[in-house]
């Protein structure tokens, strides 16, 4: 008997999406076209929304046709598979991708500035106890094209240019490694987001933190700690055990030396877990002399998750504990809340309701 190993036809259409202009001229000039096709190309890829090739006007109207019948290639885009505003302006989005896997996005506009806080993967391997992603499991890590699309979706549909990235959708970034660094480089150098308005969040992956600083990005690299000490963040996040806290704490001091970049330890606040102002010391204390800020995430109740969101009485004395050791401490209240709250969660219901 032979088995058939030849990947089938669809999935040697290659996306266009995610490449340079450089790539892109070269695609063109490949298909014997001019090179000045190339900077076409790359416009309607990044700055006109381009879903297909028929879509590019400006090319000629017999090529494009060629393309439809027997496509090589492909733009690369997903489908918005559900849009939902909240109250407060907050967009979320679930989109489709080729393969009919769902990610979420969420598009998050403040005063002159538009946020997406964009996915990596297809859930997430983590299983961090109090994450709705780390619930639901993993499927698979998104392309390059993938993450990238995120960002146009929500610019198009949002009708406003996207100021700032955070990597704080589904997934663990730092396990995407060559696709995360990809997608900066489009995010930066084609659509045009500054490295310094970026934002990395990882909850640590033993090796990659040092191989990213290697990097030498100007982007922000965000830590989720969650506790103060190995044993309670043991508790919450199973992956500690594999990556002690004193580890974690090297490798963030030599990222810091490489980059002269300050880090930004998330730190979600838990009623009764790590919520005590003893552990506020005990945070001041493991960071002490060190460059970095630290963003307090009260709780956002997950359905399946058996922990509290500390009250307003116990979130003001941990900051207060944190400001009397010279800490820069900011509390992220959290938009959207209403509608599904955190990241990962929007999906997680959708999923619930569909399995009814
Ligand atoms: N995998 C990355 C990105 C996760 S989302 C990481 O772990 O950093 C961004 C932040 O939100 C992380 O710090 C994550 O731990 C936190 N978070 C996840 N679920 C939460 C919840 N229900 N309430 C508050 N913060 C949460």
């Amino acid at each position: 008997m032979t088995v058939n190993t030849l990947p089938n036809s669809a999935s040697k259409v290659l996306p266009l999406l995610g490449r340079s202009q450089s790539e892109l001229t070269e695609w063109v000039v490949s298909q014997g076209q001019p090179s000045y096709r190339g900077k076409q190309l790359h416009d309607w890829l990044y700055n006109k929304g381009a879903r297909s090739l028929e879509d590019i006007t400006v090319f000629p109207k017999g090529w494009r046709e060629e393309f439809a019948q027997n496509p090589t290639v492909e733009i690369g885009r997903s489908q918005i598979h559900l849009h939902k505003t909240t109250r407060d302006g907050t967009e979320k989005f679930l989109l489709k991708l080729a393969d009919g896997e769902i990610v979420e996005t969420v598009g998050i506009p403040t005063s002159k500035r538009l946020t997406v806080c964009v996915s990596t993967q297809v859930g997430c391997p983590m299983a961090c106890d109090f994450c709705a992603t780390g619930k639901g499991g993993f499927r698979r890590n998104l392309a390059k094209h993938e993450i990238i699309d995120q960002v146009l979706t929500v610019q198009e549909v949002m009708q406003q240019r996207v100021s700032h990235i955070v990597f704080m959708g589904m997934g663990e970034p730092l396990l995407n490694y060559e696709n995360l660094v990809g997608a900066i480089a489009v995010i930066n150098k084609d659509i045009g987001i500054g490295q310094r308005n970026i934002t990395v969040s990882t909850v640590g992956i033993p090796n990659q933190i040092p191989r990213f600083a290697e990097e030498h990005l100007q982007v922000t690299l965000a830590v989720s700690l969650h506790a103060p000490t190995q044993e309670v963040r043991a508790q919450v996040i199973p992956s500690a055990d594999r990556y002690p806290l004193i580890a974690l704490m090297d490798d963030c001091r030599e990222y810091v030396e490489i980059t002269g970049r300050r880090i930004s330890f998330e730190y979600t606040l838990l009623a009764g877990v790590n919520d005590a102002p003893e552990q506020a010391e005990e945070l001041a204390y493991l960071i002490r002399g060190f460059q970095s800020h630290v963003n307090l995430i009260p709780y956002n109740t997950v359905s399946d998750a058996d922990y509290k969101r500390p009250t307003e009485r116990a979130i003001q004395a941990f900051v207060q504990v944190l400001e009397h050791y010279k800490v820069a401490v900011s509390v992220r209240r959290t938009r959207g809340l209403e509608a599904d709250a955190a990241c990962g969660q929007l999906r997680g219901q959708h999923e619930k309701a569909l399995a009814k």
